[in-house]
């Protein structure tokens, strides 16, 4: 029960060595092997069981083995992953933990959300972005206005998905779907289960793979 266990690549098992990290929490211990194998997920799961590095581990190792670019396409480099949170200081979070673990694997981790000025978010965008953590209306609004495209996106993670049930988000992330490739990954974060997410779930992934932690 060690992360080298769980097929994790070198750089990092060194990073998470470099954070003091010695032994996956239950959730990465169910969810890491899983999300590797290429299975969508549900996980119920508190703050502070380790769920960001459950889900962003797993997307670091996929997307530093995949090429950044399409091949006909060298110097666009198009966001890979999409990570949807209900809040800017959730986003800034999770980048974070994006950023300290890949370190070593040059992906670039990106946020799109409000109250951010919108052109120097956008074209720190467009220079190229593997990884995007976003609140759910700036990113809607860049998508809408054609300045932004999702078709090479290949996980999508909504993280405290029982904090975006609000009219507004649930608006937003039906119409963020119809953007989305139907051929991708799905991990669904929540601290409960109620029905709207369940419903959310049902609509928006394949066979998920249950995770209590
Ligand atoms: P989270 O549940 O993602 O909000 O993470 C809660 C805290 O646990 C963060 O500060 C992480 O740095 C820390 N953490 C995550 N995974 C581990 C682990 N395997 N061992 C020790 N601390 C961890």
């Amino acid at each position: 029960d060690d992360f080298a266990s769980l097929g994790l690549s070198a750089p990092l098992l060194a990073a998470l060595k470099r954070a003091g990290h010695a032994r996956p929490s239950p959730i990465q211990q169910a969810a890491i092997p899983a999300l590797l194998a290429g299975r969508d997920l549900i996980a119920t799961a508190q703050t502070g069981s380790g769920k960001t590095a459950a889900y962003a581990l797993p997307i670091l190792h996929e997307l530093s083995q995949m090429p950044a670019a399409a091949p006909d396409q060298p110097d666009v480099r198009p966001i890979r992953a999409l990570v949807l949170v209900p809040t800017r200081e959730l986003a800034s979070q999770v980048a974070a933990t994006f950023r300290t673990f890949g370190r070593d694997l040059s992906l670039r981790t990106r946020i799109i959300a409000g109250g951010m000025k919108r052109a120097a978010q956008l074209a720190s965008v467009l220079d190229g972005c593997d990884i995007a953590v976003a609140t759910c209306g700036r990113l809607l609004d860049l998508l809408d206005g054609g300045e932004l495209q999702l078709d090479a996106l290949r996980i999508l993670v909504l993280d405290e998905a029982d904090q975006m049930l609000d009219q507004d988000s649930l608006q937003a992330m039906a119409s963020i779907s119809a953007y989305l490739p139907a051929r991708r990954q799905t991990i669904l974060c929540s601290a409960t289960m109620p029905d709207a997410v369940l419903q959310i779930a049902r609509r928006l992934m394949h066979d998920p793979l249950p995770v209590d932690a």
